[in-house]
């Protein structure tokens, strides 16, 4: 079966080596120019499970990664450790993580649970978005149990508004980011359509290593599979995709009107 019938047997999904913020998506293995991604996620384990592996293969190709976390995690903490210390090792696991992709990692201070949406919130990401000017954004999907989360895709929405507008004066010129895509989190499965399969074979390993830093990616603070999950996903993904190992996005609805002079 060639790419273009992994595709076709996938639905309308994009089978891409790397997410883009200028091609147009389409049915048909898409390589294009590598640009700066930017992942920004309520708990930085959200971030390099869900979103570290397209951060990866961006900057393999060349591009490259931020990690935003707007919280560090904190309450997450099992009962023998103090949350305070349980922070720290999220923050640690994560500076580490990054380094071992290449990427850069940037935490805001919101309390774990506490991430408010409001104005504050958004501004201060739209300054992040402004400072970085990524042309991918890769955020949570809204249909999350999850309060930060949910939280977090509203903030990521209008913060990339914000970012573009000309008119708003902030420290940092306007940024328009040219694409949203919401990453495949266990968390944020209702109503989640995988529409971008990208492969990521060629920084698998890479990316499971750099999750092995967070103590719950091997099940040490809570109940749930990390590592069993989210290793097993990229395979079958992998198998719908063609690819030996993948991971999906949705794209915005708002991204995906197709412009044709013709079919
Ligand atoms: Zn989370």
């Amino acid at each position: 079966m060639n790419r273009r019938s992994f595709a076709q047997s996938v639905g309308s999904a994009a089978i891409l080596s790397a997410v883009s913020g200028s091609s147009t998506l389409s049915q048909n293995l898409t390589v294009s120019k590598a640009g700066k991604v930017m992942a920004i996620a309520a708990h930085p384990g959200d971030g390099m499970f869900t979103m570290g592996a397209t951060v990866a293969k961006q900057i393999e190709r060349g591009g490259g990664g931020v990690l935003l976390s707007l919280s560090i995690g904190e309450r997450g903490a099992p009962k023998n450790i103090p949350v305070q210390q349980y922070g720290a090792m999220q923050r640690s696991a994560t500076e580490n993580a990054v380094r071992l992709i290449g990427a850069e990692a940037i935490f805001l201070d919101y309390s774990d649970a506490e991430i408010p949406f409001n104005e504050e919130s958004s501004l201060r990401v739209c300054d992040v978005i402004r400072d970085q000017r990524p042309e991918v954004v890769v955020t949570h999907w809204s249909g999350s149990w999850h309060k930060d989360h949910q939280n977090c895709h509203l903030i990521v929405r209008d913060a990339i508004f914000y970012a573009g507008l000309e008119t708003l004066t902030r420290e940092r010129p306007a940024h328009t980011v040219s694409k949203i895509f919401y990453a495949e989190n266990w968390e944020d499965a209702a109503n989640f359509v995988p529409d971008t399969y990208i492969d990521i074979d060629s920084v698998c390993d890479k990316w499971l290593q750099a999750c092995d830093f967070y103590p719950m990616w091997r099940g040490q603070t809570g109940f749930f599979r990390y590592n069993d999950y989210y290793t097993s996903l990229s395979i079958m993904r992998g198998c719908l995709s063609g690819f030996r190992h993948a991971v999906t996005l949705m794209s915005d609805l708002n991204q995906r009107n197709q412009r044709l002079q013709s079919l």
